[in-house]
């Protein structure tokens, strides 16, 4: 199965000059869902307790979730500041227009707890490198940042100081 073929590309979407990558036909197909969430939790290096892994807001909850189950780990959302209930860290990054800021609960990663952080698409890398800040503020230890796809034009993966994992690579 190829999950290349389930990715659509939306021209000028957000704003022109983006290529969104769009991942609604992969989570609308059964086998390309199953199929991308069993290779994604078996990037996950062997041996490794992973305890927690990360979703981030929004299109990061859905396969993070599958991941957890393949992996026996919790799950924890890492959302939009402003949307968690509980006490909340917070970490301020910039986009290519401003600056957004994304939280998690003080609770959510106890110290010394193994963390897969995921994501649907790593791109500048700042979205990744705040979740990992927020981890190792907490105390927990970053074993892999994992993502259906990275954009290697936009060499995200130079800010992230942890192993990097995706399926397809643009
Ligand atoms: P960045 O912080 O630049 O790595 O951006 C990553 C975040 O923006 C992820 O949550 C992605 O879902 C989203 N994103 C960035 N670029 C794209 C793109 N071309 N297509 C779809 N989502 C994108």
């Amino acid at each position: 199965m190829n999950i290349q073929d389930f990715i659509r590309d939306i021209p000028d979407f957000p704003k022109p000059g983006i290529l969104f990558k769009d991942i609604t036909p992969l989570l609308a197909n059964h086998k390309a869902l199953i199929s991308c969430a069993d290779q994604l939790a078996n990037f996950c290096p062997e041996h490794t307790k992973i305890d927690k892994v990360i979703g981030i807001e929004s299109r990061g909850f859905i396969i993070g979730g599958m991941i957890a189950e393949r992996l026996d780990a919790g799950f924890v959302p890492v959302r939009k500041k402003g949307k968690l209930p509980y006490d909340v860290k917070s970490k301020s990054y910039g986009l290519e227009y401003g600056e957004d800021t994304l939280e998690i609960h003080t609770d959510a990663i106890a110290p010394g707890e193994h963390v897969l952080i995921h994501d649907d698409v790593l791109a500048t890398g700042g979205t990744a490198k705040a979740v990992c800040d927020l981890v190792q503020e907490l105390g927990g230890v970053v074993v892999q940042c994992n993502f259906i796809m990275k954009l290697d034009f936009l060499n995200g993966k130079d800010k992230l100081s942890v192993p990097v994992s995706a399926l397809l690579n643009y």
